[in-house]
């Protein structure tokens, strides 16, 4: 099963599970975004069980490289294949089920305007936040990454 929660240097990380895509803080409808700041890991959990786990090692491998420090934290290539590699060494450990006892969120309600219609501008991260960023990583690396 998908871990509720890991443990990074001491740092507890929520994993949250979406009932569909997970909705990036900038509006981006995604398979997973690892949110640096907050420390989370947002996956979609309608995917079939072997896109989950390459997902939820993908995120993770941004968490890691993040704390690391080094600027393959942006690769997304890099990331991605470390994430393939692990999901395919570890798939005979890997329980099936996606359900432990954790949160599910679902996608936030897209902003609508006053007439009803969509906004086609997803909201934005308050720029606060963007500065606000723990002193483990190089200030350079993105505060969140998504798959
Ligand atoms: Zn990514």
């Amino acid at each position: 099963m998908i871990p509720a929660a890991i443990q990074l240097l001491g740092h507890t990380w929520t994993v949250v599970l979406h009932d569909g895509y997970a909705i990036a803080p900038d509006g981006d409808e995604c398979k997973g975004y690892c949110d640096f700041e907050r420390q989370e890991i947002h996956l979609n959990a309608t995917m079939p069980e072997s896109l989950l786990w390459h997902t939820f090692f993908h995120e993770l491998t941004h968490a890691v490289l993040y704390y690391m420090g080094t600027k393959l934290c942006a690769n997304e290539a890099f990331v991605d294949m470390v994430a393939g590699l692990y999901a395919q060494a570890l798939k005979p450990l890997l329980g099936k089920g996606r359900a432990p006892a954790r949160v599910v969120r679902s996608a936030p309600a897209k902003p609508s305007r006053p007439d009803g219609s969509i906004s086609q501008t997803p909201p934005q991260p308050p720029r606060s936040r963007e500065r606000s960023r723990a002193g483990t990583a190089s200030s350079d690396l993105p505060l969140r990454s998504r798959r």
